[in-house]
């Protein structure tokens, strides 16, 4: 799939902007605080209607403005889509060809979008809220299911919580309502286990295939699921039972905790080079090659899923990648995937790798 069109309104320092893509390379060169990143995250947005920098959306209208407006064509094997979202103070709408969608998880989808920039170092350093994260939105993506279920999952949890804080201050006694809470919360949480195991699978093959062929080295790098409940099985059901039977085991200290401690809200990724724990023990330049290598890994994922390649954004990532490492990421997405680059500098930039490509060029929001 590929964006043929992107128009803007109100939209961060753009006040209006029209603009046609190559569906192969992109360059958006200009010095700092020009827009390009503000692209970059237009176009990420578009497609799954969330900032990767922030996640108040009241942040990208323009500043004075009521509404920020960003619309795009998709086109998907030889099919052309229009997609429409506005933004204002109450909220978010979101249009598919023009008719408006109830919920954003019918929206979702239509533009796949991988975004990779320097801060993606923190999937490997930072804490577990980011894998988290990542595994929320990168799934979400490909599977409206998951996004229904991991929604759900958070009203339920949320409700649970309120719920044991009354318990633990004496508010009630009634752990019938407990039950049936920790019971909903299980159904939802073994929904999204199940998703996150099958995928993650997928994900962890295609991680150290794309390791291998930018770091070109011999290192095996592998993505391991850490789920906060231990979880013996694949199938839906028995993982509920699991979940149900770790929610029991901790009611006690659920309920002078007033909070939920286990669940799919405390899962975590762990990276292994050779078996060791890239987050202790990698290099710098490894761990950016695991998350950049995560991120091709997506591209992968997305096209058995789908059979589309996603749009890639590479913001900032030239410059921090030796030649080497240009010329193998380029290479291992060569021709699949429409990527949109941006830099500062032309230099940073190996022009025998990226061949013809479309460059704008950024100068305050035009
Ligand atoms: P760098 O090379 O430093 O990464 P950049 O070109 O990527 O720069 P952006 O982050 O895209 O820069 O744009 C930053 C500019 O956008 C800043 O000048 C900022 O003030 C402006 N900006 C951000 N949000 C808004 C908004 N809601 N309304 C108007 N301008 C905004
Ligand atoms: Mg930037």
């Amino acid at each position: 799939m590929y964006l043929k069109q992107l128009t803007l309104k109100d939209y961060r320092n753009f006040e209006e902007l029209a603009t046609n893509f190559s569906k192969h390379v992109n360059i958006f060169i200009g010095q700092n605080a020009q827009g390009k990143t503000n692209l970059l995250e237009a176009i990420y947005f578009l497609a799954l209607t969330r900032s990767h920098r922030t996640s108040s959306d009241k942040e990208l209208i323009r500043f004075g403005q009521a509404s920020a407006s960003l619309a795009g064509h998709v086109v998907k094997s030889q099919v052309e889509t229009d997609l429409k979202l506005l933004v204002n103070k109450k909220g978010k709408k979101a249009w598919i060809n023009r008719i408006q969608q109830a919920r954003l998880s019918r929206y979702i989808g239509q533009l796949n979008a991988i975004l990779f920039s320097p801060e993606d170092l923190a999937l490997v350093k930072g804490a577990p809220t980011i894998r988290r994260r990542f595994m929320d939105l990168e799934f979400g993506q490909i599977n409206p299911e998951y996004l229904y279920f991991s929604s759900q999952y958070k009203q339920v949890l949320q409700q649970k919580n309120n719920y044991l804080k009354q318990l633990a201050k004496g508010k009630s006694q009634d752990k019938v309502f407990l039950e049936v809470l920790s019971d909903q919360l299980a159904g939802l949480a073994a929904e999204i286990i199940a998703r996150r195991l099958k995928y993650l699978h997928d994900l962890s093959e295609f991680a150290a295939e794309a390791y291998q062929a930018i770091s070109q080295g011999k290192e095996q790098l592998e993505v391991v699921y850490n789920p906060s409940v231990e979880i013996k099985a694949t199938a839906v059901e028995e993982i509920y039972q699991q979940v149900l039977a770790s929610f029991q085991k901790n009611q006690a200290s659920e309920i002078r905790t007033g909070t939920t401690l286990s669940g799919p809200h405390r899962d975590d990724l762990q990276f292994l080079l050779n078996q060791q724990d890239a987050h202790f023990y990698a290099s710098q330049g490894q761990q950016r090659t695991i998350a950049l290598s995560l991120k091709l890994a997506e591209i992968q994922l997305i096209h058995k899923i789908t059979g589309e390649y996603p749009v890639l954004l590479l913001d900032d990532v030239m410059s921090e990648l030796d030649h080497t490492r240009q010329s193998a990421l380029l290479n291992y997405i060569h021709g699949k995937t429409q990527t949109f680059i941006t830099t500062t500098d032309l230099a940073g930039i190996s022009w025998e790798i990226v061949k013809a490509p479309k460059i704008f060029i950024l100068n305050k929001g035009v």
